[in-house]
């Protein structure tokens, strides 16, 4: 039966305006950051719709979509200020835990990442493991039914406000420094682990160290093969660049530059003599349409099962360079209002130009984090030049 896409558009347009709460839609239309209960709360409404997973499979509770309803589903919910998906659960490892998990393991770990009722965090990175991931140290070693972990993991997004970890462990030491490293879950109650924040430039706790002494972990919470883990990491880091996880945040940043781009002539009025914001706006706005014909392009590979190419580094890249380059337009704009706001009002009410500070402040880190941009550029160089 053939899909009618159109009727899907209208269907899920109709859900959004209808079913978002107006409070959180604020939220996201403001540009400003989302809270775990607003999250929480969009989650359930999607799953009680039956739409809590738009990548999963039916038979795991997921809508069964194809890609191209999935990109449509990011696209019509960016559109109408919903919140993204939380990744960490439904993007990163929900997916793994349907790859790699037992039957087992899907049903004790799967329903509660769809209810939202269990908040996900990634504890990959390690003080000197980063961009080199597989020179991980945080070792974990068998003791009869469980596993004991040692170590420690830095820069833990969310990791105070979660009530779950996937990470990697070394479970024993090979030659190659990718074997010997598994996947393990594990609940972030456990006794011996410690979080600690770490205050980004922006003033928000997202970030933490997070540390494992003697933790003792069961031992079914290993996920795939023992020692196996880099399998399920380099699956989990492919899917996190994958076009639905861009879908939103190209929507989001082309409706920025609109913005700007409406409120820079209103302010100049009748001179109209906004001519270098407007350059640089439509500069943004060419990448953009850039990234854009990147993500059809990887689409269209997916549709027909071809292998990705580098769009998703691409895209990625392109995305965080134009993120940072928007709100630093923006800044220069809103001029140093924005951070004497900032100052007079942390921790109260925030204003627009507040908000705009923050984000510039913010997406400094977007050429870091998920991979940064000079290890994008390398996998491009590596596949275009064969470098
Ligand atoms: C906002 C934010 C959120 C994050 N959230 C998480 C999280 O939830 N979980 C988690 O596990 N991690 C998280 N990270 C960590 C992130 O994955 C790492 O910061 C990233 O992989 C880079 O590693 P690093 O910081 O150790 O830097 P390094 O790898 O030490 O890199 C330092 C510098 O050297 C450059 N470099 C490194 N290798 C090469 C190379 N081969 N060629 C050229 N240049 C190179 C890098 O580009 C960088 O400029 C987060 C980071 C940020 C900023």
């Amino acid at each position: 039966m053939s899909i009618d896409y159109a009727a899907f558009r209208r269907e899920l347009e109709a859900f959004a305006r209808q079913a978002c709460p107006p409070e959180i839609r604020a939220v996201v239309a403001a540009g400003q950051k989302i809270t775990k209960r607003e999250y929480q709360a969009w989650q359930q409404i999607l799953n009680d719709r039956g739409w809590g997973a738009p990548s999963w499979p039916v038979e795991v509770g997921g809508t069964g979509w194809d890609i191209r309803q999935r990109l449509i589903f990011e696209e019509v919910m960016a559109e109408n200020d919903c919140p993204p998906l939380y990744h960490h659960g439904l993007g990163h490892i929900g997916p793994v835990i349907i790859r790699f998990g037992t039957p087992e393991q899907k049903a004790r770990f799967l329903p509660r990442i769809l209810d939202g009722s269990d908040w996900w965090c990634q504890g990959y990175s390690e003080p000197g493991s980063g961009s080199d991931l597989a020179s991980l140290q945080t070792s974990a070693r068998r003791d009869g039914e469980h596993w004991v972990v040692n170590g420690q993991k830095i820069w833990t997004s969310h990791a105070h406000e979660a009530s779950m970890i996937y990470m990697l462990v070394r479970t024993s030491k090979e030659a190659k420094k990718q074997e010997g490293i598994s996947l393990l879950l594990v609940p972030m109650d456990t006794p011996g682990i410690t979080v600690r924040p770490i205050r980004t430039i922006d003033g928000w706790h997202h970030l933490n160290e997070v540390f494992f002494d003697e933790v003792r972990v069961r031992a079914d919470n290993l996920i795939g093969e023992e020692g196996k883990g880099w399998t399920c990491a380099k699956f989990l880091l492919e899917r996190e660049r994958l076009p639905p996880a861009n879908v939103a945040r190209l929507a989001l940043m082309h409706r920025q530059v609109s913005a700007l781009l409406q409120k820079a002539a209103q302010a100049a009025g009748a001179r109209r003599d906004f001519g270098v914001l407007q350059h640089k706006l439509l500069l943004c706005e060419a990448e953009l349409q850039g990234a854009r014909v990147m993500m059809a392009q990887a689409t269209d590979d997916l549709i027909h099962q071809r292998p990705l190419g580098v769009q998703p580094s691409a895209i990625k890249m392109t995305c965080a360079d134009v993120a940072q380059r928007l709100t630093t337009i923006a800044l220069d704009a809103v001029g140093p209002e924005a951070a004497h706001r900032f100052l007079a009002e942390e921790g109260g009410e925030e204003l627009p130009a507040a908000t705009w500070i923050q984000n510039y402040m913010f997406t400094r880190a977007r050429t870091i984090a998920g991979g940064t941009s000079e290890v994008q550029r390398n996998v491009i160089a590596n596949a275009l030049l064969g470098a």
